[in-house]
């Protein structure tokens, strides 16, 4: 399970980001959470509950833009100054996981060697309910993602957001069914033969 952490696009509940990491506590679930510098300086204490409840921590950029659009002194910049909110803030240091904004940029030679060059990888996903449209209903991304994790197999990567309703609606069942399956969840560093790394 991966979920990126992030200012939403669009109004949401109150306490959403707060509910999913409750819920996978509850549940005892390690995830991998890929944060937005900008989302980290504006809600500390929120971004700070992630690495101490055993949660993998990445970054996300920092001004959540399309990645191949910046200038390669603007690129840098923006990865920099992701990481240095995250090391400043919560004392986590989120190399080399990194998950680009919209995706964008995962099979761009470009985008994929300036983030190595700074320490970096970008983690894509093998599964997208689209929690973050609107018009998606809870049970659509629970069925979503527990058929898309049956019908990838082991290894499964599922990208969910923090902080859609829908998503904090359907991550009880996602959870309780995945398991009901067999399921084991892992962070992208406990996969034993890595993420798809794009
Ligand atoms: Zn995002």
């Amino acid at each position: 399970m991966t979920f990126d952490a992030e200012h939403p696009d669009r109004p949401t509940g109150a306490g959403v980001q707060e509910r999913v990491l409750d819920t996978l506590e509850a549940a005892d679930v390690h995830a991998t959470f890929f944060a937005q510098g900008r989302w980290v300086e504006a809600y500390p204490a929120t971004a700070g509950r992630i690495a101490p409840a055993g949660h993998l921590l990445g970054s996300h950029s920092f001004y959540h833009a399309r990645m191949p659009l910046f200038s390669d002194a603007g690129f840098d910049e923006d990865v920099r100054e992701a990481e240095r909110a995250i090391r400043d803030i919560l004392g986590v240091d989120p190399r080399p996981w990194f998950r680009c904004p919209f995706g964008v940029g995962f099979d761009d030679p470009r985008v994929l060697g300036r983030l190595a060059a700074l320490g970096y990888r970008d983690v894509n996903w093998d599964i997208e309910p689209d929690d973050w449209d609107p018009d998606r209903t809870a049970r659509q991304v629970e069925d979503g993602v527990v058929d898309g994790v049956v019908a990838r197999g082991d290894g499964a990567v599922v990208l969910l957001h923090t902080w859609p309703s829908s998503t904090i609606a359907a991550l009880p069942g996602i959870l309780t069914r995945l398991r009901d399956l067999g399921a084991t969840f892992v962070r992208l560093d406990e996969l034993p033969d890595g993420p798809g790394i794009s």
